[in-house]
């Protein structure tokens, strides 16, 4: 069975490819969507991430009759902070107008912005995780969603040099590391999307002739 991702993004395929190969008695390989560059993206304007990760999955299956359509939407969620900045972990600064350098890249403009937000936060305040929504749909209808996590902490300073985004703040109490301190096939070991993919196909067992919605 091919699940179709709605992602060109290198890491998320190859953290989905590894998650389905560990899931044992289902054969499923995981593609890029066809033809995705060509597809306008939709807008992601929902309060949560399950609401953006089946509104995309609608979306690109509308466009791609007859498969098995992925989609999912992931972010950072702090406590403290109510759990922002959640679905708008990707544009947390732009929103704010926060932009210390003309050029800042968006990740460090991000992670500068987080590192104000919690300035007066005391460590132990600090408890953070990252959260995937994963949809499957096909010819418009959701057939399955879940949900995969890890927790962790905020630190007050970045470390180390690897992954994107909020790795270099994102700290694993577990293994005395950040995400960006890890190496790339350890962090797959932690990936929140490995862990909704996992879930949605060891709970839901989907198969291609799924017909009726399932969540
Ligand atoms: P999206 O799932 O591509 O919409 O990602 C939203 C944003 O969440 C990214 O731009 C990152 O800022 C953040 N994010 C999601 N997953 C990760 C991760 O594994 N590491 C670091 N940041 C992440």
């Amino acid at each position: 069975m091919t699940l179709f991702v709605a992602t060109s993004n290198p890491g998320k395929l190859r953290d989905f490819a590894a998650a389905a190969a560990e899931v044992a008695g289902l054969n499923i390989h995981i593609e890029p969507l066809p033809g995705l560059a060509n597809i306008p993206a939709p807008p992601e304007n929902e309060p949560t991430f399950h609401g953006n990760a089946c509104s995309k999955a609608i979306y690109y299956s509308l466009r791609a009759p007859g498969m098995l359509v992925l989609a999912d939407d992931s972010g950072l969620e702090v406590d403290a902070l109510g759990r922002a900045p959640g679905v708008r972990s990707a544009r947390y600064a732009e929103d704010a107008g926060f932009a210390p350098a003309a050029d800042m890249p968006i990740d460090e403009r991000n992670n500068a912005y987080l590192l104000d937000a919690l300035k007066d936060a005391p460590e132990t305040d600090r408890s953070a995780r990252y959260r995937c929504v994963l949809a499957a749909a096909k010819d418009g209808r959701i057939l399955a969603t879940a949900d995969g996590t890890v927790e962790g902490q905020v630190l007050a300073k970045p470390r180390g040099n690897s992954g994107f985004g909020y790795d270099p703040l994102f700290f694993l109490p577990g293994m005395g590391k950040t995400m960006a301190e890890l190496d790339a096939s350890t962090k797959l070991a932690f990936s929140h999307r490995g862990r909704a993919l996992k879930k949605l196909l060891e709970e839901h067992g989907l198969t291609v002739d799924q017909e009726s919605p399932i969540t």
